[in-house]
């Protein structure tokens, strides 16, 4: 029976563990941190866990949905209706249903109205690849003029991306309105899902089941080489311990992968690889003894402010859960070398919070219960022009490797739905190898 290894245990990397395992094959998993998870990954607070980076579901994702149900755990996806609103202007506008977007005073009604019929413009792109060769900035100027991109969507993808704005494309932006639009309902209304009781009770159910079905998981395992001997990788190297295997699965962000296999294939493939670019986030999460407002997702769309939101997560899962306190996320995308991202977790902490003052002045240092800093080197890769054109191919250079990473979600956005439908296409594909060899191997 061929060994499989699998390099990172976030989505990815636990879903092909887990269909491979029930499939009977013999599977590790070896994940460079202490606990499984990845971006989606939690950390222990007050007696439960709680996600490092926030988290929720979309309607339009179905593939966590079968998840959630091939465990055994139907029943455990609650759906909320969510509150947005956007911080402009020094104001808070709630921004849920239409009738709130036809009293946005930020905008002219004429602005209001294309804001409004963006939703309608998206669900009429029918081939996306249309798209590839235009800039979201440009799209969405055409879509809905210079006003409402200058006060709504400029801000929110400065706020994302930087720098690095003007260079994502139409289609990455297209998508997340089509799935953030498929979370609607008829009136307007959004509604999102959450897994009851946080992230860390679906890991760990995964988990269960990988080690039921005869798969392991080792943790703090950072795999830094592979052996390969006749372009074949034959090992995984993790410091001085060798894990023999005859397929593996790579599911780390590409640069991390570039470093593993570097020695071993062409500079032209590492090239290509790099053309993929990246965005880190830090998050700060805060844990507070009231709550800011009844609003669960704050656009900011204010470009003096260096956060592109303020996610209240207990005006969405409810408060009891985390002992009474109230969870707030800041978030902030960047690239790695940003003096915002290498602060310490208190210097990131007391610059982030007077922001938070000047949106909610009623919340003091004394509302602060507990603070935490998480950052993600490999938070988002960036959808560029064209970016078909540089999506890496599961096929490596090197035989018996495989690369099923967060870049090659396209069109969508990465997510954890995703993820899941990168870990099912990662396992049939291993397996329909695994077959083929054995019909090839079998003697006439
Ligand atoms: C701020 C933020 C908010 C998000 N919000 C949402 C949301 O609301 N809903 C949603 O569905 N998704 C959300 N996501 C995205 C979601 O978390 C990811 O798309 C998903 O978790 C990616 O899974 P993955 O397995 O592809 O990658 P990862 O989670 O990155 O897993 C890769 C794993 O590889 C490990 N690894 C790295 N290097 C090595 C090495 N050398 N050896 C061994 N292991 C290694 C890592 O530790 C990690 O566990 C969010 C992400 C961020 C950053």
């Amino acid at each position: 029976m061929p060994r499989i290894v699998i390099i990172g245990g976030g989505f990815v990397g636990l879903v092909s563990a887990l269909r491979l395992a029930k499939a009977g094959h013999k599977v590790s998993i070896l994940e460079a941190d202490s606990e499984v998870g990845g971006l989606a990954g939690t950390f222990e607070t007050n007696g439960q866990r709680l996600e490092k980076f926030y988290h929720h579901w979309f309607k339009s994702d179905t593939y966590v949905n079968e998840l959630v149900s091939s465990l055994g755990l139907n029943g455990h996806v609650v759906d909320r209706s969510s509150r947005t609103g956007s911080y402009y202007a020094n104001t808070i506008f709630r921004l849920s249903s239409p009738l709130d977007l036809l009293r946005y005073k930020p905008l002219s009604l004429f602005g209001r109205i294309r804001l409004g019929l963006l939703v309608l413009q998206v669900r009429l792109v029918r081939d996306w690849k249309s798209l590839e060769s235009i800039t979201a900035e440009n799209w969405l100027r055409k879509q809905v003029g210079n006003e409402v991109y200058g006060k709504v969507w400029g801000p929110l993808l400065k706020g994302k991306f930087g720098e690095m704005a003007n260079k994502v494309s139409a289609v990455w932006f297209w998508n997340k309105l089509a799935l953030r639009g498929g979370s609607r309902a008829k009136d307007g209304s959004e509604t999102l899902s959450y897994f009851k009781g946080g992230f860390a009770a679906l890991t760990q159910a995964m988990v269960n089941e990988i080690e039921q079905a005869g798969g392991e998981i080792i943790l703090s395992e950072k795999v830094d080489d592979v052996i390969v001997e006749e372009n074949k990788v034959v090992a995984v190297r993790s410091g001085e311990r060798t894990h023999p295997a005859d397929l593996v699965i790579n599911t780390t962000a590409l640069p991390i992968f570039s470093d593993i296999i570097s020695r071993h294939v062409p500079d032209e493939y590492l090239q290509k690889l790099a053309r993929v670019k990246y965005l880190g986030n830090v998050c700060l999460v805060l844990q507070l003894k009231r709550s800011l407002s009844d609003t669960y997702w704050l656009n900011v769309t204010d470009p003096d402010f260096p956060f592109v939101g303020v996610i209240e997560h207990t005006n969405f899962e409810t408060t009891e859960l985390y002992g009474g306190r109230h969870i707030v996320y800041l978030s902030k995308y960047l690239p790695t070398d940003d003096a915002l991202f290498l602060m310490t977790d208190q210097e990131f902490y007391e610059f982030a919070f007077p922001y938070l003052q000047k949106i909610f002045p009623d919340i003091g240092q004394d509302d602060v219960i507990e603070y935490a800093c998480y950052r993600a080197n490999y938070s988002q890769p960036i959808i560029s022009l064209h970016y078909s054109d540089i999506l890496p191919a599961h096929e490596t250079p090197l035989d018996n490797l495989f690369l099923f990473t967060m870049a090659q979600i396209y069109p969508e956005d990465r997510g954890t739905n995703y993820a899941v439908r990168q870990g099912i296409e990662a396992s049939d594909y291993l397996q329909e190898r695994i077959l083929r060899r054995a019909v090839s191997a079998t003697p006439d």
